[in-house]
């Protein structure tokens, strides 16, 4: 008998099948299909990627299932269907385009549900809930189709969500992967690491973006990773950015051979955001890069870079190197 991940893989493969069959059959499908067509995603994209549509009802999941001989119990499980008030029992994933959600084997093991309709009218993600085959802080969003090109190319390029993804995808970046919105884990540095030595940073272009990146820094350059960052045009993500047709894309792709490793990205940042013609300004750009520096387990390796990050802050090396020292972390 199948075990209870195997059904639990079976049953995601089979409600995604239903769901991609109203997405393009439906009458239903139709304000979905227009939703697609207004973020200039083409039916074969959509289609290459699984998306479908979760209907305008409560118990869609829940009629089909009891028609395919799922239980509710098991829905539940599965994360399709929510136990209500009084264990009410009703569909997560209503008027919605769905993407699937799948592991690096390419079994679909969660979805993400983006809203169609006006925008505030829900959050405009819904995704699967922590399952006993889906973890968010385990899984990267493509990570089954991008492991090739990133173990051939020795790098990735790591994004926000599933549109950035996808529309990488399609204008011919095959090393993309995605988390889910911003909490980057080290699951999720240990699984790139297991593929390439390089990573790509390209959040988006705002201030949730720009704080993650940093805070993903740490992560990623702790799991071993060669990390660089890609700055898009303020207010830009991968997806609309890549929306402005081969012009876009030989642009991004620029962008990505122009990325600067991750200290290089954080001494302009620690630039940018003190005056470094006064004291204080230039003490706390020190205190800033310090923390990075001190980061950095090779001796070596901190030596060669202290000197020009010094110069840049207009410091000397020596007290660049009291204030590393002062961190008291050096080398972890
Ligand atoms: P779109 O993905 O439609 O282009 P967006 O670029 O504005 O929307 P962001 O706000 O940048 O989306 O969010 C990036 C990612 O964060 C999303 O793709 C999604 O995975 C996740 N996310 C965003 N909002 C939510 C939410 N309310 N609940 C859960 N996850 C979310
Ligand atoms: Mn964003
Ligand atoms: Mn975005
Ligand atoms: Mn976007």
């Amino acid at each position: 008998a199948p075990s209870a991940r195997e059904r639990l893989f079976s049953l995601h493969q089979a409600v995604a099948d239903w769901w991609r069959e109203l997405l393009w059959k439906a009458p239903e499908g139709e304000l979905c299909r227009r939703y697609l067509e207004s973020r200039a995603i083409a039916r074969e994209i959509a289609e290459t990627f699984g998306m479908g549509y979760a209907p305008n009802r409560w118990d869609g999941v829940l009629r089909w299932g009891a028609a395919h001989g799922y239980s509710v119990e098991f829905l539940v499980e599965a994360g399709l269907v929510v136990l209500g008030e009084k264990a009410r029992p009703y569909d997560r994933f209503r008027d919605r385009l769905i993407i699937p959600i799948a592991d690096e084997a390419g079994r679909i093991v969660g979805f993400s549900g983006r809203s169609v309709g006006s925008e505030e009218a829900a959050p405009k993600y819904l995704n699967s809930p922590e399952t006993p085959i889906f973890s968010k802080g385990r899984i990267l969003l493509g990570m089954d189709r991008a492991k090739r090109a990133i173990a051939q190319e020795g790098r990735g390029i790591l994004c926000e969500g599933p549109m950035d993804l996808i529309r990488c995808h399609a204008a011919g970046f095959g090393n993309v992967v995605a988390v889910q919105g911003t909490a980057l884990t080290e699951h999720h540095a240990r699984l790139l690491r297991r593929f390439a030595e390089e990573v790509i940073v390209c959040f988006d272009a705002d201030r949730a973006g720009e704080s993650a990146a940093v805070r993903g820094l740490a992560i990623l350059t702790e799991a071993g990773l060669d990390v660089r960052v890609a700055s898009l045009p303020a207010g830009e993500d991968p997806d609309s950015f890549l929306r402005g047709g081969e012009a876009a894309i030989a642009s991004f792709r620029e962008t990505l051979q122009r990325a600067p490793a991750y200290l290089s990205h954080l001494l302009d940042q620690a630039a940018r955001q003190n005056d470094l013609t006064h004291p204080r300004g230039r003490s706390q750009a020190v205190q800033s890069m310090a923390v990075w520096l001190a980061k950095i387990p090779d001796p070596i390796g901190r030596e060669a870079v202290v000197l020009d990050v010094a110069v840049r802050l207009g410091v000397s090396r020596s007290s660049l190197e009291e204030a590393i020292r002062r961190t008291g972390t050096t080398g972890k």
